[in-house]
């Protein structure tokens, strides 16, 4: 069975309904070197049409999706998403899909979101996948909005990884035209890399990692690493049930963002799920320092990790050697604590 195949046949669809966003929130962001509020905004959307036709190994969004949504349906979401906006200069917004698919935003209902949100906000920020933008969208987008950002999930710049790992075609050549398209309309990239696929042992995900930012430094304004956290009904997630995946160490997060930190890109990393089982996490101990370094070096508050330590980065070497040793990708420390 192949990877996409096994992908599609884990997946559970459920209903929604289509009027609701899936979530708001705001959260601390850079702005012009400076920590601002962003507004994030979750549109509910028929989903990523790669996500429907085969899918990432990690990717559960299509767990929120509904099945058609229809313009009314968005015009609904926006209005009543509207009234929530408390003054934030930024906002981020996802579809769990691609922001410039026409099937899964019609061309009307994104210029009415780029409307209403350009006149609210200084800057936009819009996710998509990089094969999916097309010149005369950016062209409409920028005529709403002053400031756009768009953010592409490139993943790994390794054509194996991305195949075998992600279960994703696209790489690096496809990100680099998408992103001199979006740097000509005058617009910003956002780069999102992930780190600790599935099938890769902890020091090939770091080495990946590290490995792929240097390659899309030149394609990017920002560089924003993912470790992977185990969303339900993915492939990782049965991997991580039969103790074959762990999420990465925090202490692999930090030693990525190290050897990226002097990239001509801004380097950051937010861990959802960090310091729980089910996202990058150490001993449970340091979780909470670790990762409260990472949002302040994210935020250009802290230039190094240099004073953060813990007895538990031993066992993190161990791991990464006992693995190199076994040739496996499996969770060492889970194993050995049966
Ligand atoms: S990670 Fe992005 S491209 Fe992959 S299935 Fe999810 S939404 Fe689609
Ligand atoms: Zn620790």
């Amino acid at each position: 069975m192949k990877v996409g195949e096994l992908i599609r046949d884990l997946r559970v669809d459920r209903a929604y309904n289509p009027r609701e966003i899936i979530s708001t929130w705001s959260e601390k962001d850079l702005l012009d070197g400076k920590v601002v509020d962003a507004w994030v905004i979750i549109f509910r959307t028929r989903g990523c049409y790669w996500a429907h036709a085969s899918g990432c190994s990690m990717c559960g969004y299509v767990n929120d999706t509904a099945v058609e949504v229809s313009e009314a349906d968005i015009a609904h979401q926006l209005a009543s998403v509207l009234p929530r906006h408390q003054g934030q200069p930024l906002v981020k917004v996802y579809t769990s899909g691609n922001f410039f698919d026409d099937h899964e935003l019609a061309p009307e209902s994104r210029r009415s979101i780029l409307e209403e949100l350009g006149d609210r906000c200084d800057k936009v920020i819009v996710e998509t996948l990089s094969h999916m933008i097309r010149r005369e969208q950016l062209e409409d987008a920028t005529r709403h909005v002053d400031r756009l950002e768009v953010a592409f999930g490139l993943e790994s710049t390794n054509e194996r990884v991305l195949r075998y790992a992600v279960n994703k075609v696209w790489g690096l050549p496809e990100h680099a035209r998408a992103a001199a398209m979006v740097r000509e309309a005058g617009g910003t990239v956002k780069t999102y890399l992930l780190i600790k696929p599935p099938f890769l042992t902890e020091r090939e995900a770091v080495e990946d990692a590290v490995r792929s930012a240097h390659e899309a430094d030149p394609h990017s304004d920002t560089i924003s690493f993912n470790p992977v956290n185990v969303q339900r009904n993915t492939l990782v997630d049965h991997l991580f049930k039969r103790r074959q995946y762990r999420p990465p160490w925090l202490w692999s997060v930090v030693e990525v963002l190290e050897r990226t930190r002097g990239l001509r890109a801004h380097v950051k990393s937010h861990p959802t799920a960090g310091g729980m089982r089910r996202g990058a996490h150490n001993c449970g101990d340091c979780d909470r320092r670790v990762i409260d370094a990472i949002e302040e070096f994210s935020l250009g508050l802290r230039r190094d990790f240099g004073d953060l330590d813990c007895d538990c980065q031993s066992t993190w070497r161990a791991e990464l050697e006992l693995q190199d040793f076994l040739m496996g990708t499996g969770n060492v420390g889970a194993l050995l604590a049966r």
